[in-house]
């Protein structure tokens, strides 16, 4: 039997390439398809929302019950019914959605005691690669290297930095022994804007339909080297979702990253 899905943010522009996706490989039966109660296409046929198929599953404001998995690509404030769904209904969940806040990641770290949980700021290969190696870097080339991180996103993206860029962040700070999020400076205006030593900038651009781009800057008197990922379409991180709800497909309980379900660390 196929693991029953549930698309939460299922009419955003994650939520319909999941949906699309997970048609086309045929992996998981569609149980559900979530969005805000007012969205203008309740009620309609999610599937060719989603520019598939018919498939007879209409987009919905309630979680049906009896899935086997989550994935929620929404708006922070809309995660918590996914957490609590999840945990009051031993359901697993991927949880791709950023911008939480230090609360809502307690809440996820409470529900993996009850189900299994990968929550990822970007499900994409790359990226995690790159989340693996920035710390081994920072390391290297230790304290007389400027490290800035510069994100590129579309204009529609609503929080900054994104959750990428926070997380390379972390990795750099704990690589360095500094402290996140303290360490961090977030753009740069002013005039009395010199830099400051061992501070981290974080800038982050808006514009047109980039998907995504992340460049991390280590540069001291002489040289930089610059660590880079492009996302080129959003079905790269559509995937690492899908492949995440499958990986979960044995867990019992447990706080998973995406670093776990590609077995790179
Ligand atoms: P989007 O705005 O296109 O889609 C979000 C959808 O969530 C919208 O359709 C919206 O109506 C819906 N929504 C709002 N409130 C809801 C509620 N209460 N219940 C259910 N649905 C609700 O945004 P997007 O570009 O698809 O991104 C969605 C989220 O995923 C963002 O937080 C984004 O940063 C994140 N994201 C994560 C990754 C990753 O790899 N982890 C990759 C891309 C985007």
């Amino acid at each position: 039997m196929k693991p029953k899905l549930i698309v939460v943010g299922a009419a955003g522009r994650m939520g319909k390439r999941i949906l699309a996706l997970a048609l086309e490989d045929g992996l998981f039966d569609i149980a559900g398809t979530v969005e805000r109660k007012d969205h203008p296409d309740i009620g309609k046929d999610a599937g060719l929302l989603a520019s598939a198929a018919q498939i007879n599953v209409k987009l919905d404001s309630t979680y049906p019950i009896g899935a086997n998995v989550v994935i929620d690509f929404s708006r922070p404030a809309a995660a918590d019914s996914s957490i609590d769904h999840c945990a009051e209904n031993g359901v697993a969940l991927v949880l791709g959605t950023t911008g939480l806040s230090d609360q809502q990641r307690e809440r996820i770290k409470t529900a993996s005691e009850k189900v299994p949980i990968v929550y990822a700021t970007n499900m994409s290969v790359g990226m995690n690669l790159l989340f693996t190696q920035v710390g081994k870097v920072t390391a290297m080339l230790g304290d007389d290297y400027d490290i800035e991180i510069v994100e590129q996103h579309h204009r529609f993206k609503k929080d900054a930095p994104s959750g990428s860029a926070l997380t390379l962040a972390a990795n750099i700070c704990k690589a360095a022994g500094k402290k996140f999020p303290d360490a961090l400076v977030p753009g740069r205006a002013g005039k009395d804007q010199a830099r400051k030593k061992g501070t981290i900038g974080v800038h982050a651009v808006r514009a047109g339909d980039i998907t995504g781009k992340h460049e991390v800057i280590f540069s001291t008197l002489g040289e930089t080297v610059t660590l880079s990922h492009t996302a080129h379409t959003r079905d790269t991180f559509a995937r690492g979702a899908l492949r995440a709800a499958q990986w979960l497909a044995d867990k019992k309980t447990g706080l998973y990253s995406m670093t776990d379900v590609l077995g790179i660390k």
